[in-house]
Parts: structure tokens; sequence; C-alpha cells
């Protein structure tokens, strides 16, 4: 049956065909072998039977011979049977079973004795007659011969049934005949049978079909009998049924789903329309803000300007009594932290708008945070705080960030920390968290021992507006934005702020931020002066003294590290012949104080001249000075890690004082009272002033008179245009924000009538109370080159002013150098924080620096130029960028704000902006040159001297 399984892919009819046939010749040679068995085996029977007879006969014909004993006679009776074609030999034994005679007939019969081996006959005159076979046709008989009654002899006869083979042959033949009728008339009976079985099936078949390509359940199979081939009929249209009604209830259920499907995509469209209509709204509602927040801070702007500006000229008049003044002053103090609040507020606003944008530049981490710590110093002293910087070595790198945001984090962290501080400690800690090569994360703490923070509300005061209560408020003040402008700005850093605190013992505020090495800043090597000194340090503040010893020890200093005064008493009396090489003591220790420490280690004899550096708070003013000023010095508190060295450096190599240097006023006062005196001077001398607003008009006036500026006032932009026509002015200072013709549309008339009419370019500073981003860039775009924002002080007019200030007349010695002028190209505080760089020892570092800044800035300008020319303006850019930075570095304030001008333009890709530009930075670059050379010589003087 495996075999037949092809059979089952055949079609039905075929099968059907094969089976019938298969089965009747298998019946037909069944019964024609079985018919023919019969017949040979009833042939044989009656051929034997035959032999026996005719053997019997001839043996009786052979008993005369017998008698006689003649052979020849026996013979001849033999040789009768020769007629019988099946008889192989006759063999005739005597009554005592001896060979009377053998006859054979056929020429391959056997002897006698082999006839009796071969049939197992051992006497053949033994037993009685008998016939025996072997296979189908061998045949041997026995039959005995009897005379009287008496046994006279017997014969053998050997035969083979021959004729048995002709009748099997014709009983084959006839055997194929009857089975290829039986075939043929099988397969006619067959095709009949299978029309009436597979009809049905093949009707089924052919409505499956249908109903397959035509998806139409409605048709039916025809039912032809009532068989079960009908039944099967009826149980496929009855399914059919059922298909059919399923088939509409799909139909149905499908149409109803589209028609939902249509309703909730029109609804959806609807909604889409909706939420764009929403979008816009909210984008002109965003655009409304920002016009809002642009107009709000030009508005409250312009009478700070007045407020902060008329203060600023009342605290510098000279006819003010003390009690004025103080008045003058918390005017001033007042409208400044009023300024803040607004700044604050603009900043959040720029942050919700997604206007802020993040100014990546170079900077040093361990400068900004000292530089941060620097500002809020005095009000940490002036509240008895210790105000504490711990930054590792491994964080002196120089990284590529936003400074200015940073900082701007910074000092809300380390002022909230003190404002909410009564008393102890402020300490900043920065670490690095890894050492990779291109990026760090590094991971800033300000931790303060104040009030603290509720654990509920440590995550709300992130919020905008949010104060931990009611009584914060009251109490400390604030808006409760601080901490929120924080949060998205080192968001926008890529950070993550928070804050772990407890109530009454102290907070500590944390971000961690990623920020690019920057491997082009080369880090100044520190000179190994201090290498495998000993020095005694004195502070009672354990961070602090933690501080300055690893400052110490990471430069090959030995230190001995003491907690008070009165140890440091017992230390020295202890061992009266122990030496140090210098003495570092923190001025404001709270039991016995570090002046009275010094004063008592200058008493003995053995430290009269050991070099002593006190650390002090910014409000303490040393009183008494210690015996032996020359090797005395004072540094601020929070100790800077350059300043420690340099001061340490300079008391121990020259022994020189530095005292009368860091006694000096600090380079803020010093600055400020620098330009004060030097702004009167300006090179500019005439102005127009186009401004609209009375008060800053009158204000613009009073500082210009202040800087010796004949200013000429216009109300309008209609006014200027007049004015600039029948006058010359050597400067114009534009507001940017007036009714009917606005600063940016006058501005543009200009320098079209300049055009026109050939006259020369009128520098413009643009005076704008907007402080968006895009400010600056309207301004340059409308033909502008400065912009002051509002409210500007003296300082900033007067530096804007000269920027403008045409080029002095050079003598051929080119250290002879104009106070009012030259110098002024130079920052002084800049300079100073140099001069307090020197190590001593060293070639001088104003110098140096000033042989590294002439060829490097040359070479800046020349390719500027060449950028220019070519107008690359991306190359524009970065060459901008590049002497912006060294020139602040050097201190050339006003040739950096040329610069980023002349950057910001590059940006606009504005040519003949950056062709005006570029000459005025040629000038400024000249000046900044003489300047360094007077600086330079001065130094040279000094050191000669
Ligand atoms: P402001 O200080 O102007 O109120 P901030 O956003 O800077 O706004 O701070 C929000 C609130 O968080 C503060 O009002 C104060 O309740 C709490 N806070 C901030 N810093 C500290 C701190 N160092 N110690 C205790 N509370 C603090």
């Amino acid at each position: 049956m495996i075999q037949m399984r092809w059979i089952n892919s055949l079609p039905l009819a075929i099968q059907l065909r094969v089976f019938l046939m298969y089965a009747a010749c298998v019946a037909l040679l069944v019964a024609s072998i079985l018919y023919m068995s019969g017949e040979v085996l009833s042939l044989r029977e009656s051929l034997s039977a035959h032999l026996f007879t005719l053997g019997t006969v001839v043996g009786e014909n052979t008993t005369g011979a017998l008698a006689q004993g003649d052979p020849v006679l026996a013979q001849k009776a033999l040789l009768t049977m020769g007629g019988d074609p099946n008889i192989r030999s006759v063999t005739l034994y005597d009554a005592h079973g001896k060979l009377f005679v053998n006859v054979p007939f056929d020429a391959q019969a056997s002897s006698p004795d082999a006839v009796l081996r071969d049939w197992s006959i051992p006497d053949p005159a033994a037993d009685g007659p008998f016939i025996r076979y072997r296979g189908l046709i061998r045949v041997h008989i026995q039959a005995p011969i009897l005379l009287g009654g008496e046994r006279a002899g017997t014969i053998h006869v050997d035969a083979e049934l021959t004729q048995l083979y002709t009748l099997v042959e014709r009983s084959l033949a006839l055997m194929s005949l009857a089975l290829l009728i039986a075939g043929v008339v099988v397969y006619v009976l067959s095709i009949r049978l299978q029309r009436i079985l597979l009809f049905p099936v093949n009707e089924l078949l052919r409505v499956a079909r249908e109903v397959r390509e035509s998806k139409d359940f409605s048709v039916r199979g025809v039912k032809h009998a009532n068989d079960e081939f009908g039944d099967l009929t009826d149980g496929f249209n009855a399914m059919l049924v059922e298909l059919e009604k399923r088939d509409m209830n799909l139909r149905r259920h499908q149409s109803e789903l589209e028609t939902r499907v249509t309703e909730r995509t029109a609804r959806l469209n609807e909604a889409v329309a909706g939420a764009q209509m929403a979008l816009k709204h909210a984008e002109a509602a965003s655009r409304a803000k920002g016009e809002f927040l642009a107009r709000m801070s030009h508005e409250i702007r312009t009478p700070m300007n007045g407020v902060l500006g008329m203060t600023e000229l009342l605290r510098h008049a000279t006819n003010l009594d003390s009690r004025q003044r103080g008045y003058a002053d918390t005017i001033h103090n007042s409208g400044t932290a009023l300024l803040g609040i607004i700044n604050d507020v603009l900043d959040f606003s720029k942050i919700e708008a997604g206007k802020l944008q993040l100014d990546i530049a170079p900077f040093s981490i361990r400068e900004l945070v000292e530089d941060s710590l620097d500002i809020l110093a005095e009000r940490a002293h002036s509240k008895g705080l210790e105000l504490l910087c711990d930054i590792p070595l491994d964080v002196e790198t120089a990284v590529c960030g936003d400074a200015q945001r940073l900082r701007q984090v910074l000092i809300n962290l380390v002022g909230n920390a003190i404002k909410f501080t009564e008393r102890g400690e402020v300490k900043i800690e920065v670490n690095r968290a890894d050492n990779n090569d291109t990026h760090s994360l590094f991971r800033f703490e300000v931790t303060d021992s104040g009030v603290g923070i509720k654990p509920e509300n440590c995550a709300t005061i992130f919020e905008s507006f949010a104060q931990e209560d009611i009584s914060t408020t009251r109490k400390y003040g604030g808006t409760g934005l601080g901490l929120a402008i924080s949060k998205e700005l080192v968001e926008l850093m890529g950070g993550q702020i928070g804050v772990v605190s407890t109530p009454g013992v102290g907070s500590k505020f944390h971000f961690s931020i990623q920020l690019a090495i920057d491997h082009a800043t080369v880090r100044g090597q520190r000179a190994a002066v201090l290498r495998g000194t000993r020095i005694f340090l004195v502070d009672d503040n354990s961070t602090s003294r933690k501080i300055v010893a690893a400052h110490l020890k990471s430069w090959g200093v030995v230190p001995t590290v003491v907690r008070s005064s009165a140890n440091a008493i017992e230390i020295l009396d202890s061992d009266a012949t122990a030496r140090w090489d210098a003495f570092v003591i923190d001025g404001q220790m709270s039991a016995r104080g570090g002046v009275s420490l010094a004063t008592a280690i200058r008493c003995r004899p053995s430290h009269a001249a050991t070099p002593l550096l006190l650390m002090s708070k910014i409000s303490a003013t040393p009183a008494a000075e210690p015996a032996a000023t020359g090797r005395t010095a004072w540094i601020s508190k929070p100790v800077r890690r350059s300043q420690l060295h340099a001061r340490l450096s300079s008391l121990m190599t020259s022994g020189q004082s530095s005292t009368s240097s860091v006694r000096r006023a600090t380079p803020v006062q010093m600055s400020s009272i620098i330009s004060l005196s030097q702004c009167r001077e300006s090179r500019i001398k005439r102005v127009l002033l186009v401004e609209d607003n009375p008060v800053n008009q009158e204000l613009a006036q009073a500082m210009l008179r202040e800087l010796g500026v004949e200013s000429v006032s216009a109300w309008t932009g209609e006014e200027a245009l007049v004015k600039l026509a029948v006058d010359r002015f050597e400067v114009v200072l534009m507001d940017c924000q007036m009714p009917k013709l606005d600063g940016y549309q006058t501005t543009r008339r200009i320098r079209e009538w300049e055009h026109r009419a050939g006259r020369d370019r009128t520098p413009i500073i643009a005076v704008t109370a907007n402080a968006l981003n895009d400010d600056a860039a309207r301004c340059f775009q409308a033909g502008m080159d400065l912009y002051l924002s509002k409210p500007f002080t003296l300082e900033q007019l007067f530096q804007a002013l000269e920027s403008f200030a045409p080029e002095m007349e050079t003598t051929t010695d080119s250290t002879v150098l104009n106070p009012s002028a030259d110098s002024l190209a130079l920052d002084e505080r800049v300079v100073i924080r140099i001069r307090e760089m020197q190590r001593p020892g060293n070639s001088d570092l104003l110098v140096r620096m000033s042989n590294l800044y002439r060829p490097n800035s040359a070479t800046l300008i020349e390719r500027a130029g060449e950028f220019i020319r070519a107008q690359d303006y991306r190359g524009l850019a970065s060459t901008a960028h590049a002497l912006k930075s060294s020139s602040s570095n050097i201190g050339a304030t006003a040739l950096a704000d040329l610069c980023k001008s002349l950057e910001e333009c590059a940006d606009s890709a504005n040519r003949r902006m950056a062709e005006t530009l570029f000459e005025r930075i040629v000038a400024e670059q000249a000046r900044v040159l003489r300047a360094l050379d007077v600086y330079c010589a001065s130094t040279c003087v000094s050191a000669t001297a």
C-alpha cells in the first residue's frame, strides 16, 4: 500500500479506474492460475495411468520371453512402447530382480542402475505396483508381471511427461487473452462508473471554485440524487448559506466601521486644525510675550538708566555732605538690586521662550570660580562667614563652555548660601569625575552651614517663584527666580542640579556638567621656588587649613599645620631653635587674632625676619602692622592659588614687602578710581545725541558733559537727519526705540544719505534698552557701529566714545604716552593682575606677554584683512574671536569689544560694516601696542631703580 501512495496525487477519476482494473486483473489471474493448476494435475494423472496400463500390458506380453529366458523376444515386445513420446526407457527384471532387458528410447536416458538409484529403489522386484512423481513431469512406474499368479518379473518405465508443457503454454495464452478482454471490459465499465460517481463531486468542486473566484456566497450546488452525494451537496449548500450570512454581517460591520473611521478622521482633522490654530495662537502669544518682554525691558531700563546714571553722577559730585552721599548710595544700591531682579526676570523669560543660547569659549575653571568668589567675598566677610574654595589640582584645566552662564549659576548658589547662613562657612568645591582627554564631567558643590531646607521643599525650590515659605521672603527677600534660572542654565549646559539639606545644619547644592577640555590653552608651570621649603600654617578653620595645606604640599612645601594661635605659640616655645622658611596665618582667628599671633612671632628674634603671610577677609582691615613689614604681606580670602604662590614666592625670594601692593585698593576699586579720573578726558569733542526720553536725554547730556564732550540733542529721527545734514559731529549716540522713525530706520536713512551725498561715514553708537540676543545683529544690520545697553556707566560710555577717537599724533619715541589716550587702551585692572602673577627672579611677565601679543595680533589682523577681501566670513569670525581672546587677556578691552563686534558682523556677512570695524581695529591695536610700550618701559625703569 505504501508503494501506492503516488496514486493519491492523481485525479479521482484515474484513481478509480486504476483501482477497478487492478482488482479485476488480480481476480482473473488468481482464477486462471487455480484452474490451470487443476488441469495440469489431472492431465498428469491420466498420462501416468495410461503409461501404467501400457507397461502392464507390454509386461504381460513378455511373460513368454521371461519364461524362456529370451531377452530378444522380450526386447521386441518392449519396443512397442516406443510410440509414446513421454517414455525415456523401459527395463525388464526377472522374478529375482535381475536385469533382463533394458530398452532406452531417449539418447540421454540413464542406465537401469542409475534409474534405480535415482528413484531410491533397492530391489526392482520387491514391491508391488507404484507410480512415483518427481517435479511436475518426471514419473517412474513399476508394475509386476504375473504368470499364473506367480511373479514372473517386473517392468520399470521411466518417463518425462513433456506433453504437459504444451498444455501449460496453451492455457497461458488463453489466460492472457482472457485478461486482456477483462481489462478492456473493466476499463469501459470504470468510465461509466466514474461518470456516475464523480459527477456530484465535480459539481461541488465547480461551485467551490466559483465561490472562491467570485466571492459570491449565493451560488448553490445542484443535487442530482438522494444518496450520500446528495447529502453532501445539501451540507455544502447549508455551509454556503451560513457563509453568506456571515459575509453579509461582515460587510455591514465593515461599512459601519468605515463610517466611524470617516467620522473620527473628520473629528481628528478638526482637532489638528484646532491644534494648529492653537499653536499659531501660542506662537503669536509667545512672540507677543517676547515683544512685551523687549518693551517692558525697554520701559523699565529707560527709567533705570535715569536713576542709576543720575545717582552715579550724584555720588561722584564733590559738594555733597555725608548724609546726602549716603542717600545717593542707597538709591544706587537699590537701583542696582532692582536691575538685578529685572535681569533675572529677563533671563527667565528668555529661557522660557527658548531664546537663550550658550556662548562657548575657552576659560579656566579655577579662575572662573575664584573670580566668582571674589565678587561675593565682601558680602560673606561682612557677615563674618568663612568663604572657602577647594579645587583639586586636576581641575586646574582650561575647558570650553559658557563661562558667563556658569559664573551666573555659581554666583547665585554661593550668593544664596551666604544669604541663608548666619555663622560658619560657605564652601565651594569642584571635582573632576574622570580623566577623559576630550570631555570631562565636573561636579560643583556649594556647601553652607546655614538655615537649611526642609526635605519636602528640596525639589520645589527649583520651581520659578518658589521660596521655602513666606517667612523667607519676609526675612531674606528675593524673588524665588534664582534657582529656577540656575536649574534651566545647568540643564541647558547638559547637566543636573540638586540639593541635600538638613534644617538647622546647612545645605549642599550640587550640579555636574560635561565640559570639553581645551588643549590649546597651555597651563603655566609654576616655578619650583617653594619646593622643599618649610612653612608654618596656622588656621582655626579646618576646611581652609586643609585647602591651603593641599596647595602648599602640591608645590613641594613641607607644611607644619597648626589649628590655633595657642598651639602655634606652644610649638614655637617648645623648640626655640626650630626654623621655618615662612609663616602663613589666618588673620581673623576666633580665639586670638592672627595679627596678635604675627606680632608674637615677630617678637622672637629667630623669626623676626621670617616671611609672614596673613590671610584676611576683605572687610577686615589689618590694624597694627607687625614689625618687619618688609617681610610681611596680606592676602585676601578666599585664597586664590595663583596669588598664594605669587605672594609666598615674592616674600621668600626678594624679601620685598608686598604689603603695599596688597593693601592697595582692590582691583575693582582701583579701576573705578582710575576710570573716573580718566573719564573726564574724552578725545571725542562733539556728539549728536538722538533721544526722545527727556530724563535719558538729560542724563546722557550730563554724562557727556562729565567727559568733556559737547552734545547737540535731537528729539526724533527726523530731527537727527536734519541736524546731521547741516552740522558736523564726530559720533552719533542713537536711541533705538523712538516713536515713528526709530533708531534703526534713522540709521539706515543716514547711511543712504551719506552714500548719496558722498559724505564721510559718521560713527553711530546704538543705545538700546532691549536685552534680547538679536539686538546686536539688528544694530549692525541697520549700519550702526557699536552698541551700548542701558543702563550704562560713565566708564562704558567713555570707552565707547574712545573707540572712535581720531589717531593720536605719535612722536618718534614710542614710549611717550598721552595718559588720557593711549594708556586707556589697556584696562589697568588686568595689567595689575598680570603684575601680581609676576614670579620673582623671572623675566618681566608683562614684557613677555607683550612680546607674544605683538606678532600674534599683527598676524591675526593681517589674516582678518585677507578674509574680508575674500569675503570668507567664517574665517573672519574665528580670526576676530581669536584676536578678541588674546586682546582681553592682555587688558585691551576696547579692542576686544571691537573684535566682538567684528565677529558678530561676520555672522551677518556685512562687508561694509566689517571694513569699517577693521579700520578701527587696526587703529586701536596701534594704540594698544603704544600703551604696552609705555607700561613695559615703566616696569623696566622701576626694576632698574
Ligand atoms: P531667592 O533667593 O531670590 O528667593 P532662589 O530661587 O535663589 O530665590 O531660592 C529659592 C528659595 O530656596 C529661597 O527663597 C530659599 O527658601 C531656598 N534656598 C535657596 N538656597 C538656600 C540655602 N543655601 N539655604 C537655605 N535655603 C535656600
